[in-house]
């Protein structure tokens, strides 16, 4: 959604509230896509801080369905945050590399969409996982072993456990 600034500029030290609705129903990192579920309408504040400065306040809550890092089933993983700008529209910055950082403005047009998305990027999790014992997939037969086990004979396949094997098979000699 898109809010117009011009209101807000032409008053100083007033705040403006609103509530945005998100727009993006998919998060795409850049190497893999998330479907944006639970979307909760964004409470924006404008307020004029004077100098033709404006500080923007949005405060965030969605979900994104991520795969498990170990079993790959999708997880409603919620986020909740908040995204505090201060947006400086003094015409001698305007054309610098700083308007490069105000992606979420448009002229006098704040893209709320883009201001909470470019921030995701931060509070993304290092690892996503369904369940913090998940058992994983198995490597051979990539059977969800949090569903039961799948029958191959994992001991093969992993050589520290051969190795103990050895030593019982060698101990019963
Ligand atoms: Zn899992
Ligand atoms: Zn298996």
């Amino acid at each position: 959604m898109h809010i117009h600034l011009s209101d807000s500029l032409a008053h100083e030290q007033e705040t403006k509230a609103y509530e945005a609705e998100l727009e993006f129903d998919v998060f795409d990192n850049g190497v893999s896509a998330y479907p944006v579920v639970d979307k909760k309408p964004v409470k924006v504040r404008v307020t004029n801080t004077g100098d033709k400065k404006l500080l923007i306040e949005a405060e965030a809550a969605f979900s994104l369905q991520m795969p498990c890092d170990r079993c790959l089933e999708e997880v409603t993983v919620p986020f909740s945050y908040t995204v505090s700008r201060m947006a400086d529209f003094n015409e001698e910055k305007a054309d610098t590399e700083e308007s490069e950082e105000q992606a979420y403005i448009e002229g006098y047009t704040l893209d709320v969409d883009t201001l909470v998305r470019d921030e995701l990027f931060v509070h993304l999790p290092m690892k996503v996982l369904c369940s913090e014992d998940c058992r994983g997939i198995c490597n051979r037969c990539g059977a969800n072993l949090n569903h039961g086990v799948c029958g191959c004979d994992v001991t093969e396949l992993d050589p520290r456990m051969a190795v103990i094997r050895d030593i019982f098979r060698n101990a019963n000699q």
